[in-house]
């Protein structure tokens, strides 16, 4: 196999197998390079030892000989025979060789004298060779004592040592397989664990397919990198599950609000197939009651577009800013305009030099469904109060009422879509329940806050804040 195909290979490969593959192979090479180290080191220091066991021996056969002024004459040589055979050790021999390379001593224990060739040497040299299957190490010194120029050969059989090295080489190898073996299942091992907690991710995922989004992974008791990653996964559902449950309930309050306008309709229509269309009182009264319920229709499903629309509003809402005096009065303007019964009074301060962050046709929506509120809910000729001014980087607006009020209970639901006091005084006002909703929306869409003080049967104060900077051509004067 060639090094792509090889890697196509890995790169296809499960990733359980993978990483099991890959923490066996560290593993294992880390094992084998540190065996080999250790088992070079080791046989060279034992190598080490029997060289400098060697020299040591050649010195006390050199110095005995050198102290002994031992003579090499036919004579002397049963005296320095017998003190060489004490000196000598198993497995090992002593020679003395003169100048010309021929024996002139020499005693063994277990080495025959043939294995090694004499050698004359002007200085110490040592050797590992073999003969015959034995390992043998050679050291060979000179040796002049008074006319006498020779060589000393001490010649060691070192089998024991090669027996203990190779001993040690097939542990390190045995080992080394063991660690192959346990590597692989430590790697399997490793990859289990590390990918429980994916695999139990992947089940949540199924199960969610199948089951439905409630479900969620069990989390273990600790803090590592899974478990935040569990726990984001468990948030980011929580998110889903609730933006799914926000749209169920949303679909359900929408058709049920259509449903009895839908309803109204349908029963006056069938009355007019039937015989209504020949009684001319009856076809009146069923045509203004179906026309006056298609107008609901068409307010709550304009309502509902708007409610989705400022949801998605693509409009970066810090860029965008409004002279809001001028918005405000033209709006209040017109409201004066169209309910002429009711008095209006408008006092903003402080915006000369000022521009608000929110959008023109945003600021007029929500000063549409404020005023409208205002006016739906107060008795006829009661007044509406509209206040703006400027505190430090934001505009404050109020829009006050002398009307029914909101009982305390309702106040913090009031802003829920479809959320109702009286839903008979609502419906017949042509309210749909999503004014306030789509309000509070377009002000927190430029980070605004929006807050409804209320007393029953006294009024009602809604008042919202929007970011406002300077205005740089500040031709206007204050308004009031
Ligand atoms: P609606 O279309 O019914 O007016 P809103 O979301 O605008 O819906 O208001 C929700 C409810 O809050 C209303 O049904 C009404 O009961 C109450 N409400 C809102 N504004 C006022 C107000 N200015 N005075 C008294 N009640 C109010």
């Amino acid at each position: 196999m060639n090094l792509p195909s090889l890697k196509r290979t890995l790169s296809r490969m499960p990733f359980k197998w993978m990483l099991t593959l890959w923490s066996a192979f560290l593993i294992f090479v880390l094992f084998v390079a540190y065996n080999t180290v250790q088992y070079v080191y080791v046989e060279k220091w034992m190598m080490a030892q029997e060289k400098k066991q060697a020299r040591q021996n050649m010195n006390e056969v050199l110095n005995g000989l050198l102290e002994r002024e031992a003579g090499f004459a036919e004579d002397e040589l049963l005296r320095n025979r017998s003190y060489l055979d004490k000196k000598n050790q198993s497995d090992q021999m002593i020679r003395i060789i003169d100048q010309h390379g021929d024996k002139v001593i020499a005693v063994s224990d277990g080495i025959p004298e043939e294995w090694i060739a004499p050698e004359v040497k002007s200085e110490t040299e040592i050797v590992v060779t073999d003969h015959a299957g034995h390992s043998l190490l050679v050291i060979r010194s000179p040796i002049t004592i008074h006319s006498f120029h020779g060589t000393v050969e001490i010649v060691r059989n070192i089998d024991q040592f090669q027996r203990l090295t190779e001993a040690i080489l097939r542990v390190f190898l045995f080992s080394g397989l063991g660690a192959v073996v346990l590597s692989g299942l430590g790697g399997g091992l490793l990859a289990r664990q590390l990918l429980k907690p994916l695999q139990l991710m992947a089940q949540t995922m199924r199960d969610v397919e199948r089951k439905g989004v409630q479900e969620r992974i069990a989390v273990p008791d600790k803090e590592d990198e899974m478990t935040a990653l569990m726990k984001i996964f468990n948030e980011m559902m929580d998110q889903v599950e609730r933006s799914f449950s926000q749209q169920s309930q949303f679909v359900e309050d929408a058709s049920h609000e259509l449903r009895t306008p839908i309803a109204i309709m349908d029963g006056h229509l069938s009355l007019l197939l039937s015989w209504g269309k020949h009684d001319p009182e009856t076809l009146e009264e069923s045509l203004n009651i179906s026309y006056h319920e298609l107008t609901r229709i068409k307010a709550l499903v304009q309502d509902l577009l708007t409610l989705t629309r400022t949801e998605k509003d693509g409009l970066a809402a810090d860029e965008v800013t409004v002279r809001a005096d001028r918005t405000i009065l033209n709006i209040v303007g017109q409201w004066e305009q169209l309910h002429p019964q009711y008095t209006f009074e408008t006092k903003l301060t402080g915006f000369a030099d000022r521009e608000v962050v929110v959008a023109e046709r945003h600021l007029e929506q929500m000063m549409t469904i404020l005023l409208d509120n205002a006016v739906k809910y107060s008795e006829v000729g009661s007044p509406v109060r509209v206040t703006g001014s400027v505190r430090d980087e934001t505009a404050v607006f109020e829009i006050a009422d002398n009307g029914v009020g909101i009982p305390e209970k309702d106040l913090p639901f009031v802003t829920d879509r479809f959320y109702r006091v009286d839903k008979a005084r609502s419906r017949k006002q042509g309210g749909t329940g999503l004014g306030l909703a789509i309000a509070k929306r377009l002000v927190e869409r430029y980070n605004g806050h929006m807050t409804i003080r209320s007393q029953e049967f006294e009024g009602t104060t809604v008042t919202v804040s929007f970011a406002c900077r300077a205005y740089e051509d500040s031709s206007g004067g204050e308004i009031e």
